[in-house]
């Protein structure tokens, strides 16, 4: 089965564990991060017991901002979890543009039986003291919480809602060993979807050890609460759908495009805005957007962009680049004017090229194609 995969460099693969307490989630999941700097969320890194599944779910958005691989590390054990996570990705993909495949890693495929129990019992047993959440626990209490979650275990049943939703579903018995398991992981990705993962056995053996000496950060007394970031910039941002297809009407047969959607040293954005003012460089345009959206700013919890509920028309003109870096030139007839004195939306880079790097091409490029002038709608933004 050879699963469809666009050209937009859009697709994001989310790995989503079923399974219970001590099936080796976490430690399959650090192995390939560590392998193929895949982004990795732990449920359990989540201290907080209100709105747990909202920071949860920030985490994995913020993940998938840097990464197009993620895997969700939380036992989802029952069907109301995993309908929660597809759900709340699915609003994620619309936001972003994203094409989500949904990959679901079985750790219980025969069920929670009992070699299933006497295999992850004994490991927890082992593993001690060291989890976030389960210690400091005599043997009763820690079975007791074990023997919850397998009772209450649903299997993933891809017939109907919501397992319906997993592209693909990978065999990873607990029983079987965490290192199999990645094996199982890697080949069962590059048969779906030809990903060109590969493994040397010296790597999976020094990032599997790695995994398993892993010390999981526990929380000391109760946290104070998140300190949040300060407002690094404003911007409008355009709908990422839109934007891609105005580049690839326009980019056609284009060398640097082309490279952008096929070259593993390329990046190619996910996200698209044109800066207005940032903090570092344009600081009165900086300080006055702050001072006339301070409600709306001061309002907000989340880090990331936060939309400031204005809608703002965007007029991009024209794409430039040079060897390292591609930019469309915009105008904006609005309310709202940039400090830079090319306007511009980053398209891509070569990996390793700073964005900020788009004002100096602006300035000095090496290539530029003229574009019938195309109006995007876009919504004025403050980011943290
Ligand atoms: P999780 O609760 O599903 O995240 O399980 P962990 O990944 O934390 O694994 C539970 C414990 O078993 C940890 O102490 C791991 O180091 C250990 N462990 C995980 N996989 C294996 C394995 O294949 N073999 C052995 N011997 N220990 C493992
Ligand atoms: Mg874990």
């Amino acid at each position: 089965l050879q699963l469809q995969i666009n050209e937009k460099g859009t697709d994001k693969y989310v790995l989503i564990p079923v399974a219970t307490i001590g099936c080796g989630k976490t430690t399959v999941a650090l192995t390939l991060a560590s392998l193929y700097g895949w982004g990795h969320v732990q449920n359990d890194d989540v201290s907080s017991k209100s709105g747990k599944f909202r920071t949860f779910s920030n985490r994995i958005s913020q993940a998938f901002s840097e990464h197009d691989v993620v895997i969700v590390d939380r036992n989802n054990h029952q069907f109301r979890e995993r309908q929660q996570l597809f759900e709340a990705m699915d609003l994620m993909a619309d936001a972003n543009g994203y094409d989500m495949h949904y990959i679901g890693l079985d750790f219980l495929p025969n069920g929670p039986a009992q070699k299933e129990w006497e295999v992850t019992l004994s490991r927890v047993m082992n593993r001690g003291d060291n989890h976030q959440t389960i210690r400091n626990m005599d043997r009763p209490a820690v079975e007791a919480i074990m023997k919850g979650f397998r009772g209450r275990y649903q299997p993933i049943t891809v017939a109907k809602e919501p397992d319906s939703n997993f592209e693909l579903v990978i065999d990873v018995n607990c029983a079987r060993g965490s290192k199999d398991n990645v094996t199982a992981v890697v080949s069962a990705l590059n048969d779906a979807y030809d990903m060109d993962l590969e493994t040397k056995p010296e790597e999976l053996n020094a990032a599997f050890s790695a995994a398993l000496e892993h010390k999981a950060k526990i929380p000391v007394g109760t946290q104070p609460a998140q300190k949040r970031a300060t407002w690094s910039f404003f911007c409008i941002r355009v709908d990422s759908k839109e934007m891609m297809q105005l580049l690839a009407s326009n980019l056609q047969g284009n060398p640097f495009w082309q490279e952008l959607q096929v070259s593993k040293g390329m990046s190619l954005k996910q996200e698209f805005h044109v800066t207005l003012a940032h903090k570092a460089s344009e600081k009165t345009q900086f300080k006055a957007l702050k001072t006339k959206y301070h409600k709306l700013l001061t309002g907000s919890k989340e880090n990331g962009f936060v939309d400031l509920n204005v809608e703002e028309p965007v007029i991009v003109e024209s794409i430039c680049w040079n060897t390292r870096i591609m930019a469309a030139a915009v105008s904006l007839p609005g309310e709202h004017c940039s400090s830079n004195f090319h306007p511009h939306i980053t398209v891509g880079m070569a990996k390793g090229v700073p964005p900020k790097e788009a004002n100096a091409m602006m300035n000095n490029y090496d290539n530029r194609v003229e574009i019938k002038p195309v109006r995007l709608t876009g919504r004025l933004c403050a980011f943290r």
